[in-house]
């Protein structure tokens, strides 16, 4: 059975399973895994309360959110390219998925980047250990 022929709570519960890092790594599981990172962001961009999209001001852009990850414990995580023309790439701990710091959704919070990696890794905490809602679903 695949995740989208799970039932509501069923598919959710099984999302935030696979947020958990991968056994043996400590990258975020978007990170691992193309099709979940896809998931997120399009759930992102398609959900009206979250809206990802193209910046229209740079100075409330993903790449000074305080949800948008560039540590270098990150940077390992996300390897390849990581400059297109939506910008950097970084992680963003808030909606899960690898972001562009040229694009900006309405959670954005005053107070980033993430730079270096005990903030990283003080933030991945939190985010592991708080009960998530989990993406909305598409
Ligand atoms: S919370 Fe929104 S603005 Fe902040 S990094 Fe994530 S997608 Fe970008």
């Amino acid at each position: 059975m695949s995740i989208d022929q799970l039932a509501p709570g069923a598919m959710q519960a099984a999302i935030r399973d696979l947020e958990a890092p991968p056994p043996g790594s400590s990258c975020p599981a978007a990170t691992q895994n193309e099709q979940l990172n896809l998931r997120n962001q399009e759930a992102a961009t398609r959900d009206p309360r979250i809206q990802y999209r193209l910046a229209d001001n740079p100075q409330s852009a993903c790449g000074n959110c305080s949800a948008f990850d560039v540590s270098p414990r990150m940077s390992q995580c996300m390897p390849g390219e990581t400059q297109d023309a939506g910008g950097r790439s970084g992680y963003c701990w808030t909606n899960s998925f690898k972001c562009q710091s040229a694009r900006v959704c309405n959670a954005w919070a005053r107070g980033g980047p993430i730079q270096d990696d005990k903030n990283s890794n003080d933030r991945q905490n939190r985010e592991t250990q708080a009960p998530k809602a989990g993406p909305p679903e598409i």
